[in-house]
């Protein structure tokens, strides 16, 4: 558009530098639509909410309203605030890892430890709705940042429980493949449809968005969890079938890899 004219007139010097010069704009015009693509996504994500909040707010304060009925647009309310708060509580975590230039230090980071913990809370988010078997290898440390790893890892956890339906089974594992380490979480859940896989770490992608927010999902969870396994030099494994369920596997490089108690070593044939 215009700023490609603009350009192209500012460096009169052949159509070496034109070309070059254009596809830089082009980056950058990318760039900026994809900017107000998010823009546009975020604004979108906070106006419902914020909708039905003010709706029940003018409603609380014009009517008369039963003390019971009155109960309940609270309750709306709240929830309508917390999911408000949940969508900026993950703006403000992908925005603090993506504005990092560096990679994480290399602290070990006791994962053994930071899953227990996770497990805990997976076990109060399912409420007992669903069996939870989990298998770490308590030696195994990583390289990396607790926080972010913490972050990344609910996410998997919390995702398996909220796509599996009552009754069904998630498996949370921890071990060595290969010299490498891998974060596994499998559940027999509602799975994914094949040609959807592709697109699920964009930012606000939802296979379906009224499933997602039923169950308390911002659009944001594996948006996070690629941008730490990015920085972590990890690959995310996505194996689905629909109806089935599926496994999401965090697979990290075996530079970030330590074994805290070595195990004895094995005696020479
Ligand atoms: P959300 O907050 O919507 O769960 P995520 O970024 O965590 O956002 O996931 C994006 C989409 O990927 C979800 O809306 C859901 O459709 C799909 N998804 C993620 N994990 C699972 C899973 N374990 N089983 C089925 N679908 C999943």
């Amino acid at each position: 558009g215009a700023h490609r004219t603009l350009s192209v007139q500012a460096f009169p010097y052949g159509d070496d530098h034109k070309l070059v010069l254009s596809h830089d704009i082009t980056d950058l015009e990318k760039t900026d639509a994809m900017r107000r693509d998010f823009v546009a996504n975020v604004s979108h994500e906070l106006k419902t909410p914020l909708t039905v909040l003010s709706g029940f707010l003018e409603t609380v304060r014009e009517l008369k309203l039963a003390p019971a009925e009155r109960e309940r647009y609270l309750d709306i309310m709240a929830q309508q605030s917390q999911r408000m708060q949940h969508i900026v509580d993950d703006l403000l975590v992908l925005a603090k890892i993506e504005g990092q230039s560096k990679p994480p230090a290399d602290v070990a980071v006791d994962v053994p430890a930071l899953i227990a913990t996770l497990r805990d809370d997976a076990f109060a988010l399912s409420a007992g709705k669903h069996r939870i078997e989990v298998d770490i290898d308590p030696s195994l440390t990583l390289l990396g940042n607790a926080q972010e790893l913490s972050s990344a890892f609910g996410n998997l956890i919390s995702n398996a429980i909220r796509y599996t339906p009552q009754g069904g089974l998630i498996r949370i594992g921890w071990h060595t493949v290969e010299q490498k380490a891998a974060f596994v979480v499998t559940d027999s859940g509602i799975g994914i449809p094949a040609e959807h896989v592709p697109r699920l770490t964009e930012r606000f992608y939802r296979v379906d968005s009224s499933r997602s927010r039923d169950t308390g999902g911002t659009g944001l969870g594996l948006a996070i969890v690629k941008h730490v396994l990015q920085r972590h030099n990890a690959r995310l494994q996505i194996e689905s079938t629909e109806g089935r369920g599926s496994t999401f596997s965090a697979v990290f490089p075996s530079a970030r890899v330590r074994q805290a108690t070595p195990r004895p070593a094995l005696a020479d044939a």
